[in-house]
C-alpha cells in the first residue's frame, strides 16, 4: 500500500492520534500551521471530496460530527476555529487521501490566500 494517510490509517506509520473510530482517524499535523491543526482522514481510501459520492453521505456526516467533537476536546469550540479540505491542484492538495484540516489557536485571514 503506498498511500500515506492509508498507511497511517492502518498503523504501518506512526502519528500522533487524537481520535479513532472504526471509520474515521484524527491525528496532529506533521508540519502545523496553527497552535492546533488536526488532519481528519478516512479510514477507507477515498482520493478527495469528489470521491465522497452520495452513498457515502453518512460517512461525510460522522467526519463533519467528529470535526466539531475534536473542536471542543480541542479547547477551541468558543474562540473559533476552521476546517479545510484542500481539493485538487488549485487548492494545494498534497497528500491524495480525503482529509480535513481542523485548525485553531490563532485567527485567520479571509479570503485564503
Ligand atoms: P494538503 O496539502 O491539504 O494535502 O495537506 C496535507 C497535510 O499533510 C500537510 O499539512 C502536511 O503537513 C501533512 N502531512 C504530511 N505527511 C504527514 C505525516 N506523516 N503525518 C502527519 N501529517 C502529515
Ligand atoms: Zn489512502
Amino acid at each position: 500500500m503506498s498511500c500515506l494517510f492509508c498507511r497511517i490509517a492502518q498503523g504501518e506509520i506512526p502519528s500522533t492520534k487524537v481520535y479513532e473510530d472504526d471509520r474515521v482517524l484524527a491525528f496532529r499535523d506533521i508540519n502545523p500551521q496553527a497552535p492546533v491543526h488536526v488532519l481528519v482522514v478516512p479510514k477507507e481510501h477515498l482520493s478527495d471530496l469528489n470521491d465522497l459520492s452520495p452513498e457515502r453521505q453518512a460517512l461525510g456526516g460522522h467526519i463533519l460530527n467528529v470535526l466539531a467533537h475534536l473542536a471542543e476536546q480541542e479547547g477551541l469550540k468558543t474562540q473559533g476555529y476552521r476546517v479545510v479540505a484542500n481539493t485538487g491542484e488549485n487548492a494545494g492538495q498534497t497528500v491524495p487521501h480525503l482529509h480535513f484540516h481542523l485548525l485553531g489557536g490563532r485567527g485567520f485571514g479571509w479570503p485564503p490566500g
